[in-house]
């Protein structure tokens, strides 16, 4: 069965989005991943179709009210359990809720490629000051975060995501070998940052292209990649190279 994703949001207009075009949204003409989207207003009960309220304790904004949104989760297993059943689904692992918070765990590659190789995700997508603290708890939701900054709501995290997901998908990507050595990618350069590159033409505005790359030495030409993104590692991450440091046999 193919990677599904359910989004829950105040904001069904903004999926797909840019995920409708290029390689994202060939695949999903393709059916080779698929996207619902839930309206969070639609589970909204009163006459006014609330979906938030003022924070118990005092302070600015509004929170996303427990019920309603709970409302919504339920609806989105209902649907999840449906579908994985009469597909031929054999990973016999559960899409993960996800809550898409500056809190969360940080999404990287690995959390990325762990994500890809299971069923699907649903994303909830939070608005104003965020989501009632209970009904991420009663629906076990998994916080992730894009990184240590504030944006004004989960949806653009959750295209974000999305993107990040589907490309790993099998058949997504033209070339198959393209996703092994980039930026955190696997065979060989785990971990680093990604080599320099250059196309044609070999020189331009008075620039060459380096020589080791025009030589035609695949194995010269590897090992100067991996000298290279090595050294663009520990220059501009610290962080990822001690890391590397740490992980290499
Ligand atoms: N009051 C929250 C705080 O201080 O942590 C920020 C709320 S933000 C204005 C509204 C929503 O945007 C959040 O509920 C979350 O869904 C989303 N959001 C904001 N920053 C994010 C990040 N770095 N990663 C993922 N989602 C984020």
């Amino acid at each position: 069965a193919a990677w599904r994703s359910l989004v829950l949001t105040l904001f069904p207009e903004m999926f797909p989005g840019p995920l409708g075009q290029s390689l994202a949204g060939k695949a999903l003409d393709k059916g080779l991943w698929a996207l619902d989207v839930l309206d969070i207003r639609d589970f909204a009960r009163d006459k006014h179709r609330s979906v938030d309220d003022t924070p118990f304790g005092g302070g600015a904004g509004m929170v996303m009210r427990p019920d309603v949104v709970d409302a919504a989760l339920c609806a989105a297993k209902d649907g999840w359990t449906g579908r994985v059943q009469d597909g031929e689904e054999g990973s016999g692992r559960k899409a993960p809720v996800l809550y898409l918070s500056p809190r969360g765990r940080l999404l990287t590659q690995g959390l990325v490629r762990d994500l890809a190789a299971g069923p699907g995700v649903a994303l909830l997508c939070g608005r104003y000051e965020g989501v009632d603290e209970r009904v991420l708890e009663a629906h076990d939701v998994l916080e992730v975060s894009l990184g240590d900054y504030v944006l004004s709501g989960g949806e653009t995290a959750a295209l974000v995501l999305m993107d990040a997901v589907v490309r790993l998908l099998p058949g997504v990507m033209g070339n198959e070998d393209s996703p092994g050595e980039e930026s955190f990618g696997e065979e060989g350069f785990e971990g680093l940052l990604e080599y320099p590159l250059y196309t044609r033409p070999a020189e331009w505005q008075g620039r060459a292209v380096p020589e080791v790359l025009t030589s035609g030495h695949h194995e010269k030409i590897r090992l100067w990649r991996r000298a290279q993104a090595e050294e663009i590692t520990k220059r501009r991450r610290p962080d990822l190279w001690a890391r590397y440091m740490k992980d290499r046999p």
